[in-house]
């Protein structure tokens, strides 16, 4: 005999899967969460909170992150938890010519998709952000970009979701799945057997371990990024800031080398910096190095010198859960009736979670969704998934 029963069971309590959770609860449709650590436990509980949308490619991925974030604009009337939603703007940082090229590239695409964004120039950027290095020769600035606390979004997600009827189980790890047929009929637990004809993955870095249970391939792989933490200081840098290199080398691959000194900083509403990020491949392997701390260090007193006397009062790494195109895996999998894919968000989970919540739990209500999937299915990455 089954343990227990829901129309849906969502497997994850990071971002994804907690704000699917919340949004499937809203539509009134019995859901159970099971999380095999606790909430926020995996990447979601390890990464900066940046809602930032210079960072995402023009097309259907900057329109997820719009829609994102007017979604995250508006959450805090909803939740109870205070999630510090701030809009103070975010600057892309240039320090070559070369970079200011490919950067003009990218004004044009993001204007064109609709982004209020703009390239400023030496005068304007320092007017914006005085304690920025002399050095830097421009940005583009979008007063659109925003910061969150991740953390306390993924528990406020979690804690609205259960009050609305859905039940979340912790230290509960999904061990197998039952299919009858091509259809999933239920998860299994070390508590127990829960009946259900719908599943949503939404492990992050350990999807590909939940295909595997089904005999489907995920590519999806983990991407570790080390973070720093400085003491607080009163405001010195408003706006988010990332540097030009990386997001340069979505428009000019010949930029693009790995974890190129690609750095972002942010002062949060306590006044401590978080600096970040490596971009590693090294399996599970969440630990810090003094290689990559010095990496980021360094790139960041470059861009901001007063950061060069504040102390470091913490560093840790999380992982990203990778996908080859940079697009997350969202919508059905067409191989299992009721497998759903919602995972391999990257570096952009945070700022795509309201959206990925919304367009889940109308795939699972309606069979259909506003904005269409196509582009996210798992089957870009191969013919084997009919
Ligand atoms: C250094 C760093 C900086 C980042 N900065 C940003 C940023 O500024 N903005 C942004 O938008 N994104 C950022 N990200 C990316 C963001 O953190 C991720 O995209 C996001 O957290 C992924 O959320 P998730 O819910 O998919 O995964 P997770 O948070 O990892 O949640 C998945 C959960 O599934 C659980 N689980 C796994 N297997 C099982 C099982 N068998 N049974 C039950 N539970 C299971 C895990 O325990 C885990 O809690 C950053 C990431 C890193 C590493």
């Amino acid at each position: 005999m089954a343990w227990k029963s829901a129309d849906v069971v969502v497997i994850g309590g990071g971002i994804i899967g907690t704000a699917i959770a919340y949004f499937l609860s809203r539509q009134k449709i019995d859901v159970i969460l099971l999380e095999k650590d606790g909430i926020a436990s995996g990447s979601s509980g390890a990464c900066d909170g940046a809602v930032v949308m210079q960072t995402k490619k023009p097309g259907v991925h900057l329109k997820l992150a719009m829609e994102s974030h007017a979604l995250l604009s508006r959450m805090q009337d909803h939740l109870q938890m205070p999630i510090e939603f701030e809009q103070n703007g975010g600057l892309i940082v240039i320090e070559t010519d070369e970079e200011k090229t490919a950067m003009k590239q990218f004004v044009k695409a993001q204007r064109q998709a609709g982004l209020d964004v703009e390239l400023l120039d030496h005068k304007q950027l320092h007017a914006l952000a005085p304690h920025l290095s002399d050095h830097l020769i421009s940005a583009t600035y979008s007063p659109q970009d925003s910061t969150i606390n991740p953390i306390a979004l993924t528990l406020g997600f979690a804690m609205g979701a259960k009050q609305m009827g859905a039940e979340i189980i912790t230290g509960s790890t999904v061990s197998n799945i039952e299919v009858e047929g091509r259809q999933i009929s239920a998860v299994e637990t070390a508590a127990g057997k829960i009946e259900t004809r719908t599943v949503v993955n939404a492990t992050g870095v350990y999807a590909s371990e939940i295909g595997r249970m089904l005999g489907i391939e995920i590519p999806i792989k983990p991407r570790r990024g080390q973070l720093l933490v400085t003491e607080a200081r009163p405001d010195l840098l408003k706006p988010w800031l990332g540097s030009a290199n990386y997001i340069a080398a979505k428009f000019n691959p010949q930029l693009a080398k790995e974890g190129a000194g690609g750095v972002s900083i942010d002062q949060t509403q306590n006044g401590n910096f978080l600096i970040g990020a490596t971009r590693e491949f090294v399996g599970y392997d969440k630990r810090t190095t003094t290689e990559g701390l010095k990496q980021i260090a360094s790139r960041a007193v470059q861009i901001l010198p007063v950061l060069k006397n504040m102390h470091l009062i913490r560093a840790f790494a999380g992982l990203r859960p990778y996908t080859p195109d940079g697009l997350p895996i969202l919508g059905k999998v067409e191989k299992i009736k009721g497998f759903i894919m919602a995972a391999g968000h990257e570096g952009d989970g945070i700022a795509l979670s309201a959206i990925t919540g919304k367009l889940i739990s109308e795939l699972v209500s309606e069979g259909k969704t506003d904005v269409a999937l196509d582009s996210f299915n798992l089957n870009r990455f191969s013919n084997d998934t009919t």
